[in-house]
């Protein structure tokens, strides 16, 4: 199998993602609301295309690293899928929109429940007060941490 490029870095995926499988990623990326507030990483994603979906994103000192996990991820989730019945049954834990985690092998997946109407209490993460409300403290809050991103801790190394 050819070697893909990982999207939006120059770098060479390491491991043999198959061609439905979109791969992003990124050397610098800034996780806001961490349990230890904001910090940096290195980042790696994979979304497996329909008709299964799915959510895999590994971080780490290096975008090496960040893959290694992913890709532990994405093996747990073709192995749930792998018994014939796919996954499930789900879980939606705090997600509304639709989406849920597959209880065997706990992968964050969308659609793969009705979409729950809004909570009218829910606060407002950062981004939807960026995207959504376009509130300039909160765009104002979103720039700075970006601006001081090489300031902020790094991310815990997996494993
Ligand atoms: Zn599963």
């Amino acid at each position: 199998m050819a070697q893909r490029t990982i999207k939006n870095t120059t770098t060479q995926a390491q491991h043999e993602w198959p061609e439905n499988v979109f791969i992003q990623g990124g050397e610098r990326g800034v996780v806001i609301g961490g349990p230890g507030g904001a910090y940096q990483t290195s980042f790696f994603e994979a979304f497996p295309q329909d008709p299964r979906s799915g959510f895999m994103r590994g971080e780490g000192k290096t975008l090496a690293e960040a893959e290694d996990s992913a890709w532990k991820q994405y093996q747990v989730w073709v192995n749930c899928d792998g018994t014939g019945q796919g996954h499930g049954p789900y879980e939606r834990r705090q997600y509304t929109n639709g989406a849920g985690f597959c209880t065997r092998c706990g992968t964050w997946m969308s659609r793969v429940f009705k979409p729950l109407p809004e909570d009218p209490d829910r606060k407002p993460t950062l981004l939807d007060r960026v995207f959504a409300d376009q509130d300039p403290e909160a765009i104002n809050e979103a720039l700075t941490l970006m601006a001081n991103a090489a300031d902020l801790p790094q991310a815990p190394s997996g494993e």
